[in-house]
C-alpha cells in the first residue's frame, strides 16, 4: 500500500496545492494531507483555523471525485529533532514525503524517509501570501482558489476577519500595496 504524505499550512488552500495533490492522488493508493501549524489562526500569516482549512481541502477534492485522502491536523512543537516522531504519532503510516520546504525535507530525510520536492505550479500567483495580500486589498483572490474555498471563506466571513486582523499587523491602508 503506497501512502504519500504532503504537509502544508494551506492558508488558504489554492489551485497550486490542488494541482500537486490531484497528481499525487493518481499515483498513490492514498495521500495523507497534513495541515501544518494547526494551532494557528486569526493572524495575517495564518488566518484560518485547522477545521476551516480541513473543509476547504475536503470540499475541493470531493467535488473533483478525489476520495483517496486522509486529512490530519498537525500542531507545531518547539523541538525540530522530535517533529518527525510527532507527525508519525498522528498520521497513518506513509512511505514517501512530498515537501518544498527545506527544513521539512531535512528532518524526514534524517529519519530515513524518501523525500521528493514537488514541482510548484505558477508560483508567482499561486501563493498563499499573494492570495492573503489580495484579500486585504480587495483584489481578485477568487481566481486563485476553487469555488469550494470561496464558499467556505464566505461562510466564515473570512475576508472581514483578515482585513480586521491586518489593521493590527504589518499591513495598513497607509502602506504601499506590495
Ligand atoms: P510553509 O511555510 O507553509 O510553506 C513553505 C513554502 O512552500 C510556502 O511558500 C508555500 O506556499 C510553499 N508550498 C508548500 N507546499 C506547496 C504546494 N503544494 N504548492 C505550492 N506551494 C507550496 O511550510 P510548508 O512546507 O507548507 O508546511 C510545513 C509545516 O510544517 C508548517 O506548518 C511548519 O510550521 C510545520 N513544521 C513544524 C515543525 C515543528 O513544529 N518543529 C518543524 C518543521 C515543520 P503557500 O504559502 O502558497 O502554501
Amino acid at each position: 500500500m503506497m501512502r504519500a504524505l504532503i504537509i502544508g499550512r494551506f492558508q488558504p488552500f489554492h489551485l497550486g496545492h490542488l494541482k500537486i495533490i490531484e497528481d499525487l492522488a493518481k499515483r498513490h493508493d492514498y495521500i495523507i494531507i497534513g495541515i501544518g501549524s494547526a494551532q494557528e489562526s486569526h493572524t495575517v500569516e495564518n488566518p484560518f483555523t485547522a477545521g476551516e482549512r480541513h473543509l476547504m481541502i475536503a470540499n475541493s477534492l470531493e467535488s473533483r471525485n478525489i476520495n483517496n485522502f486522509y486529512l490530519v491536523p498537525i500542531e507545531d512543537i518547539y523541538r525540530n529533532a522530535l517533529w518527525v516522531a510527532h507527525v508519525e504519532s498522528i498520521a497513518p503510516p506513509f512511505n514517501v514525503v512530498y515537501s518544498a520546504n527545506p527544513l521539512v525535507k531535512r528532518l524526514f530525510m534524517e529519519k530515513g524517509y524518501k523525500v521528493i520536492m514537488p514541482e510548484l505550479y505558477r508560483r508567482d500567483i499561486y501563493s498563499g501570501k499573494e492570495i492573503r495580500r489580495r484579500m486585504i486589498y480587495d483584489e481578485n483572490w477568487q481566481e486563485l482558489v476553487t469555488k469550494e474555498v470561496i464558499k467556505v471563506i464566505d461562510e466564515i466571513d473570512g475576508i472581514n476577519r483578515i482585513k480586521e486582523i491586518a489593521k493590527n499587523d504589518e499591513y495598513s491602508t497607509d502602506q504601499p500595496k506590495k
